[in-house]
Parts: C-alpha cells; sequence; structure tokens
C-alpha cells in the first residue's frame, strides 16, 4: 500500500463521515414505545368502533320500536273504525225504533230512517218490517244497490229507498228471527242465504204489552256477505290507511283484512316485509257483539276475521337501516386502517429488530477485523523498534507482512466507505469510458502481493478486440477486487483461477471461475444481502463484498450472477449494460 493510496483513502473516510453517519442506528427505546403508540392506536380504534356499533344498534332498536308503536296504533284505529262502523245501524237506526214508527199502511217514519241508514252505511243491503196480525210485510230495498233476488212487484218508493209490499222475503227471514231469539228478547242476530247469497241478517223483535209473549212485529236489516268481503273492507282500509299516512307523516303503511280461514280479503299495498307488524281480531259481526259476548248466529259461533297493519316503507326505518350498514361500513374501515397500522409497526419494530442485531454483528467483525492486522503491525513494529539484528531476508519478510495486513486494513476501511458512500446516492460515481481489459489488468496488478503469496493457476482470457463501456471505474474495480479475493479466500489459495471477460450486443461481462469451496445450497440466496457471511466463511471477512458489488452493478443498470456447487467451484459473473451512462 503506497502514500498515494492511504492519502485517498483517509481522504475519502473524511469526505464521507462528514457527509453521513456510517450507520443509523434507531434506538430500541424508540422502537418499543411506537409499538405501544401503535397498540394503543389500534384499541383506541377497535373500542371506538365498539361504541359506534353500539350506538348503531340503540338507533335501529329505538327507531324499530317507534315504527311498532305507530303500527300497533294503526291497527287500533283500523279495527275501531271497523268494530264502529259495523255496528252502527243497529246502534242508530234498530234500536231508537218505537212501535209507533211501524205503521205499515202509512210507512213514512220508517221509510225515511231506512234513507237515513243506506245514506250513512254502506253495508245493509235490505231493511224489511213484518206483522203477524194482521200478517203484513214491507221490504226496503237500496235502489243503488239492490239485491239480485229482489224480483217482487212493488211501487219503487223515492231514491234511495225501493219499498216493496207483501213480498214473501220479509216473513221467511221474520220466521227465522222469530226461532232464533229466545221468548221475551229483543235481538236476534243469524245466518242464512237468500237466493244461494250468503247474508247476515240482524233484526229487533217488538212485543205487544208488557209480559212480551205476543210478537207485535219483527224488524231487520240484511247484509250481504258477498259484497262484504268484495267491496266493503277495501273502502275503510284505503281511508284508515290515508289517515295514518298523513297523521304520523311517517310513510306508508299497509292495511289488510284476512279472513277466518287465513285468505287475503284486501290490502292496501304490500309491506315491506321485514318491518314490524300488528294482528288484531275482530268479529265479523254488523252488531254490537261486544256488548253481548257469547252471542252466536244461531248455532254457529261469530267468525273471527284479521286487521294486520305493517310497514310499506317508513323513512325513519329506512334511514336507521342505511345509517346502520354506513356505520358498519366505516367500523370495517377503521378496524382495516388500524390492522395495517398496527402490521406496518410490526414490521418497523421488526426492521429496527434487524438492524440491532446487524450493529451487533458489525461492530464483533470490526473488532475481529482490525485487531488481527493491527496485532500482527504492533509485533513487527515492537520487534523492529527494538533494534534487535534482523536479516535481509527477515526484513523483507516483516515488510511484506506490513503490507499484506495494511492492504487488508485498508480493504476493509474501503468496504465500510462504500457501503456509506452507496446507501447516500449514485452521485459519487464518476462515468468514463473505460476498457475492461485494462481494468482486469489494473485490478490483478494491485491484487499482485496476494496472488505472490497464493499458489494459483490464474487464467486471463481478455479477446482482442473489446468495446469500452461507460462505467464508474473505481467503484468497479472495487466490485472486481472483491470477487477476486473471495475466489483466493475460498480456494484456500490454492487452485485453477480463471479471469475471463465477453460482451455480446446489450452487455460485457467479466467472471471470476474458481474451483473452491462452492457455497451451500442455502446461503446461494442471501449472498447479497450485508454482513451476511456463509457456512464456508471461517474468520477472516465482514460479509460487505458482494452486498456492495451488488449494489454497484445495480446502481449501473447491470446485475451479478453467481452459480455455486458446493465442493467444485464457484462462478460469480459481473454483468455491465453496454449503453450504461
Ligand atoms: P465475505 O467477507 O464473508 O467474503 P462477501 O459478501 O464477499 O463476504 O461474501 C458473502 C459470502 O458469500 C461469503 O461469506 C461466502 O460464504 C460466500 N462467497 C462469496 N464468494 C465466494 C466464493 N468465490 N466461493 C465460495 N463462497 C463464496
Amino acid at each position: 500500500m503506497n502514500l498515494r493510496a492511504v492519502k485517498n483513502v483517509l481522504g475519502r473516510f473524511r469526505h464521507y463521515s462528514t457527509r453521513q453517519k456510517l450507520f443509523d442506528l434507531s434506538s430500541p427505546n424508540l422502537t418499543i414505545s411506537s409499538l405501544i403508540v401503535a397498540l394503543v392506536l389500534g384499541l383506541t380504534v377497535l373500542s371506538l368502533a365498539w361504541l359506534a356499533n353500539r350506538a348503531t344498534q340503540l338507533w335501529r332498536a329505538t327507531a324499530t320500536l317507534v315504527v311498532e308503536r305507530r303500527v300497533d296504533e294503526t291497527a287500533a284505529l283500523l279495527v275501531t273504525a271497523l268494530v264502529r262502523d259495523m255496528r252502527g245501524v243497529q246502534e242508530t237506526i234498530l234500536m231508537p225504533l218505537a212501535t209507533e214508527h211501524l205503521d205499515l199502511d202509512a210507512p213514512y217514519e220508517i221509510t225515511d230512517r231506512v234513507a237515513r241508514a243506506f245514506a250513512r252505511f254502506p253495508y245493509p243491503e235490505s231493511f224489511f218490517v213484518w206483522k203477524p196480525s194482521p200478517d203484513a210485510s214491507v221490504l226496503f230495498n237500496r235502489a243503488d244497490r239492490p239485491p239480485e233476488w229482489a224480483k217482487t212487484n212493488g211501487t219503487p218508493a223515492a231514491f234511495p229507498v225501493a219499498l216493496f209490499r207483501d213480498s214473501p222475503e220479509p216473513g221467511q227471514l221474520a220466521d227465522l228471527a222469530a226461532n232464533h231469539v229466545s221468548p221475551g228478547e229483543e235481538v236476534a242476530v243469524f245466518e242464512t242465504t237468500i237466493a244461494g247469497i250468503p247474508y247476515q241478517v240482524i233484526t229487533r223483535v217488538f212485543y205487544h204489552g208488557i209480559q212480551r209473549s205476543e210478537i207485535f212485529a219483527i224488524v231487520g236489516f240484511t247484509v250481504n256477505l258477498n259484497w262484504v268481503e268484495a267491496e266493503y273492507f277495501s273502502e275503510i282500509t284505503d281511508q284508515i290507511e290515508r289517515m295514518a299516512g298523513t297523521t304520523s307523516a311517517a310513510g306508508a303503511y299497509s292495511l289488510s283484512i284476512v279472513d277466518q280461514e287465513g285468505k287475503l280479503v284486501t290490502q292496501t299495498q304490500k309491506s315491506n316485509g321485514d318491518g314490524p307488524f300488528t294482528e288484531v281480531e275482530f268479529p265479523l259481526a254488523f252488531f254490537d257483539s261486544l256488548s253481548t259476548p257469547g252471542i252466536t248466529l244461531g248455532s254457529d259461533p261469530v267468525q273471527r276475521w284479521i286487521a294486520r297493519a305493517a310497514v310499506a316503507d317508513d323513512p325513519l326505518l329506512a334511514a336507521a337501516t342505511t345509517g346502520a350498514s354506513r356505520t358498519l361500513a366505516l367500523i370495517l374501515f377503521a378496524i382495516l386502517a388500524s390492522a395495517v397500522s398496527l402490521l406496518l409497526a410490526i414490521r418497523l419494530w421488526r426492521a429496527n429488530f434487524d438492524l440491532v442485531a446487524t450493529k451487533a454483528n458489525f461492530v464483533q467483525m470490526m473488532g475481529h477485523e482490525l485487531k488481527t492486522p493491527l496485532t500482527s503491525i504492533r509485533l513487527i513494529g515492537e520487534t523492529l523498534s527494538a533494534g534487535r539484528f534482523v536479516s535481509e531476508r527477515s526484513s523483507m519478510e516483516y515488510g511484506a507482512l506490513v503490507s499484506k495486513e495494511a492492504a487488508r486494513l485498508s480493504r476493509l476501511i474501503e468496504n465500510v466507505l462504500t457501503v456509506a458512500s452507496i446507501v447516500d446516492s449514485k452521485s459519487v460515481y464518476k462515468m468514463t469510458n473505460v476498457d475492461l481489459g485494462e481494468l482486469v489488468t489494473e485490478t490483478l496488478t494491485m491484487l499482485q502481493p496476494q496472488i505472490d503469496e497464493g499458489h494459483f493457476d490464474l487464467g486471463v482470457e481478455v479477446p482482442g478486440s473489446l468495446p469500452e463501456v461507460r462505467c464508474d471505474r473505481e467503484a468497479i474495480v472495487s466490485a472486481l477486487e472483491n470477487f477476486i479475493v473471495n475466489a483466493f479466500k475460498y480456494s484456500d489459495h490454492y487452485g485453477k483461477i480463471t479471469i475471463r471477460v465477453v460482451h455480446d450486443s446489450r452487455y460485457a461481462r467479466v467472471s471470476v471461475r474458481d474451483e473452491g469451496r462452492g457455497i451451500a445450497p442455502e446461503d446461494l440466496p442471501s449472498v447479497f444481502d450485508k454482513f451476511f457471511r456463509g457456512k464456508n466463511a471461517g474468520f477472516v471477512g465482514s460479509g460487505l463484498g458482494l452486498a456492495i458489488a451488488d449494489k454497484i452493478l445495480k446502481d449501473h443498470g447491470g446485475s451479478i450472477s453467481i452459480e455455486s456447487t458446493r465442493g467444485v467451484g464457484t462462478t460469480v459473473t459481473l454483468n455491465l449494460p453496454r449503453d450504461s451512462s
């Protein structure tokens, strides 16, 4: 190692050490605190997510409760309206009648009351009055919807009542009523068919005197059950649906009536399926069945139908549902974000952990690599400075030893400095046109002392005409030097080493082939890692040579390929692109 080389190395050392730290090792404390921060962050996000989820659930539950209440109210409203309407004729027309209203010769009073009933209530189809002595009857039909069986001759009265005298139906219905009423009782209700059409008939029995043993008259009205099923309920449900929709301002409801067999009689609109609904039973009775609960229609019990209210479209529920799904999406996103940040923190932690391990390796390696040559140099220095006699031959040997150890130190420092510099940027490269043949010769000249010391069969194959390659001469020499020194080291300074330069249209390649120890297959993927040393490595070496060479070649747009068989040898090839700039 001459004076220029020493100055060169020292100069570079000063240059790099002032420009940057050689290794920036993060403190493990910092790593642990960042891990704790990440964990706390993750936990906070998770608890926030849990709270948000709870809040949305409560919101949904509250909205459902409110809607359930509205549905309950709507169902109650429907049933109340139905029941009130269905007993209206009995309550407001039939029961207030008195015997003096039943003058059949001049039936003005009764006709007037029937007309009022037809106007206010849609369901009575006919009224009738029958008297036993003398046997006389009057039938009052709706003029706008006369019963199909009304073939009786008679004089239609003024609209809306068509009045018929002495038709057979009032007498037949009065007979049935008399059969259904217990002696002295006032109200008889029953179901029958007239001309094949099912009817519910509500009658009131008037008696002579207070003993109530002799019938004075039977008055009643008929309700066509076919018509009821087809027309009556849809009118009322439509009305209630409109009322419920406008008063609660809470969207649309579906109201339906279901008969005793479960058949849908009418439905205002379809329900949304999964929302709350309420069902309330009501009697299919056009009379006051609530005040006389045990009442039967003759031998049959009163049918129980169902009024059903459900949500067709409720904005409150819809808002709660969309709100819940949006919050769920946000929660999932938050969980994902916290998971990613946790993963990143763990990766950072592991990277820092590796760095700490690397630092320890590095210090150990540096200790060993610096100590060994320095001890040799110190011993030789002490021997020479003690003024002990040394032969000319010994002093030459000492000189060679000092020079060899100094070269080793210089290589180590060069490698460390190169690691530091190549971490920085490519700007440190000085690109020139280089003849690779000359570059090989220059490298071998630098390594001449080691070649002389070993027992190598060194072969160099360089083609006659070689194109120049643009590269940083010093950097490529350094890479090649590392390859050749490795070949020496791992051939145990003995054997055949071949250096060959070849080129094709895209690359110029320099390969160094040895017949040494070779590399274990499991070590091959790691040989370019910083500070990696293979199983075959022994004590001498820093684990930096190939890492540095790899970085240099990559910075030049090239690569290194390595082939090795344990016990057979290794070929390391440097591939430089010919148009590298
Ligand atoms: P070192 O200072 O250990 O030689 P390098 O980065 O130069 O570091 O090489 C990394 C590892 O690759 C070495 O420890 C060794 O196991 C393996 N290696 C490199 N070159 C050769 C070779 N020519 N023959 C056998 N093993 C090699």
